[in-house]
């Protein structure tokens, strides 16, 4: 019998290499160097697909990912892509609220993650048609219903290893000999921002050391997935603000 990794593995390939022939250049890697970006670009590179690599430095990032974009880059003879936030933006947010604002509620947590990555990646990805991301269904609830395809948004993102277990992934990993984020060995499941991510306790959640200290909200940044609507509401006020003081466009309230 063929063992599940293997099909899924050729599945993989099979759609990385038909996003390449619908999108060709208008194509990227998203990823913040978790096992699953990296076998992404493993993916990608592999099928000589030359697209751009890009990752999302919000300025908070632990040392160990930006150790890990020098890692792949020499790998793959690559240079990632480092999409910035806008740094008037993050002054008026951190003027209105503090630099550590993420500990005062979800709307706060919202907004920082709005300013520093929901943002830069909508400016950087328009007019970009589709962009391939490590999503896995089983990665926790806010994620079970992970489309390998999603056409609903602009761009059109693309998952891979939707259906991958975290031993696929791991299996994958070691037979390609894939370079693992340092964090991993610390007892990191997850890896964001220095400030907003822990290692978990055995049989916590995938996902249960981004934003540890909140309770009942799902553990997403809005780059994926929206925030409710109350909080949504609250986080297009706080946003405002932040715009009004920055100078930005008011448009993108609901990127
Ligand atoms: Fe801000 Fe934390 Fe979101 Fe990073 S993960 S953007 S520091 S709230």
């Amino acid at each position: 019998m063929v063992p599940a990794v293997t099909s899924r593995v050729d599945s993989a390939k099979a759609l990385v290499a038909a996003a390449s022939r619908e999108f060709g250049d208008s194509l990227a890697v998203l990823t913040s160097f978790q096992r699953e970006g990296v076998v992404i670009i493993d993916l990608v590179m592999q099928a000589e697909i030359r697209v751009p690599v890009m990752t999302i430095d919000t300025g908070r990032l632990p040392a160990a990912t930006l150790e890990m974009i020098e890692t792949i880059e020499a790998r793959y003879g690559i240079t990632v892509e480092r999409i910035l936030p806008d740094p008037n933006e993050v002054a008026a947010m951190v003027s209105q609220h503090g630099r550590d604002l993420f500990y005062e509620g979800i709307a706060q947590r919202s907004l920082c993650c709005n300013v520093r990555k929901v943002r830069p990646l909508a400016r950087r990805m328009a007019g970009m048609a589709a962009y391939f991301t490590g999503l896995r269904r089983e990665q926790s609830e806010s994620r079970a219903a992970v489309e390998a395809v999603d056409r609903t948004g602009s761009p059109v993102r693309i998952s891979p290893l939707a259906d991958w277990t975290a031993e696929d992934v791991a299996a994958y990993s070691l037979a390609q000999g894939l370079p693992e984020h340092p964090l991993y060995s610390a007892g990191y499941t997850s890896i964001g921002c220095d400030p907003c991510t822990r290692a978990v306790n055995p049989g916590e959640d995938e996902r249960a050391g981004r934003w540890w200290w909140e309770t009942d909200a799902d553990k997403e940044c809005g780059l994926h997935f929206s925030p409710d609507g109350r909080v949504e509401r609250t986080v297009d006020v706080f946003l405002r603000d932040v715009l009004t003081q920055a100078g930005s466009a008011k448009q993108g309230l609901s990127e």
